[in-house]
């Protein structure tokens, strides 16, 4: 069955600093409610991708030069990077970027920057029952473990209320215990809180069981898709990418 996207990249490039061509025509469908993952190489232009999603490339010298991204049949490929958050999109960046020198409850508080709604206190909980064990972290996040900052950031990307999140390497720097927790917890959210995911990751492994769906990135292009069946069994995916198993 054909599931309609609810977020469409077609064909884009990008250059960074007016002449280096990363991405070379890259189109990507996100069907509403699933996990896609993208998987690739260091420097293939995975995190590229996400930033000319959530409206990051304009704060590195990037562009999109051709082709479009739409989410929800809307054009944002030339939004702001917070009228995107505005729209329902959110970015759990690379390295978790959470604030050290302040306490969990404050970093969770600044992922509803842009609601004015009186529900983020429960939504807090909702955070806390996702991960109980943040709620006993009551010093600065600096304090926090790897995982736990990455379980932070995840749910401050919640605290947003989004529709989609975008996630930059959840598993980068964490145990494989940890790693193994953290997609639970990422697939418990996507599939009781509804909210799509796109999660890129060169941890092929984990994603792929995670995911409903993904995209192999090499060299700025799309090399190979398929549901997660198709590419756990697929021979190259196998050699390259899950460690020859
Ligand atoms: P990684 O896992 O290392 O983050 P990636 O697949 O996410 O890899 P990108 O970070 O998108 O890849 O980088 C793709 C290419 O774009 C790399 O060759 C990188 O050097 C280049 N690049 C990334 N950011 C910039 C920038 N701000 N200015 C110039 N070149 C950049």
């Amino acid at each position: 069955e054909e599931l309609s996207p609810v977020l469409s990249i077609n064909n884009i490039e990008v250059v960074y600093d007016e002449v280096i061509q990363v991405l070379r025509g890259v189109s990507i469908d996100v069907p509403q409610g699933q996990i896609v993952t993208l998987l690739g190489p260091n420097g293939a232009g995975k995190s590229t991708t996400l930033k000319a999603i959530s409206g990051l490339l304009k704060t590195e010298n990037g562009e999109v030069t051709k082709g479009d991204i739409s989410f929800m049949g809307q054009r944002i490929d030339s939004k702001s990077a917070e009228d995107v958050v505005r729209d329902g999109i959110f970015q759990v960046m690379e390295g978790r970027r959470i604030i050290e020198d302040m306490t969990v409850i404050e970093n969770l508080k600044l992922g509803a920057y842009t609601r004015s709604d009186n529900e983020i206190n429960q939504d807090i909980e909702m955070v806390f029952q996702y991960f109980p064990r943040l709620k006993e972290r009551t010093g600065l996040a600096g304090y926090l473990s790897g995982g736990e900052q990455q379980m932070l950031a995840i749910g401050r990307a919640m605290m947003a209320r989004p529709k989609m999140i975008c996630l930059d390497e959840p598993s980068m720097g964490l145990s494989p215990l940890l790693v193994k927790e953290v997609f639970g917890i990422i697939e418990k959210i996507n599939k009781e809180q509804g909210i799509t995911m796109l999660l890129v990751e060169q941890n092929a492994n984990y994603a792929l069981k995670a995911a409903d769906y993904g995209y192999i990135m090499e060299g700025g292009k799309i090399v190979l898709d398929g549901t997660k069946e198709q590419l756990l069994n697929n021979e190259d995916v196998k050699e390259f990418y899950l460690g020859g198993g």
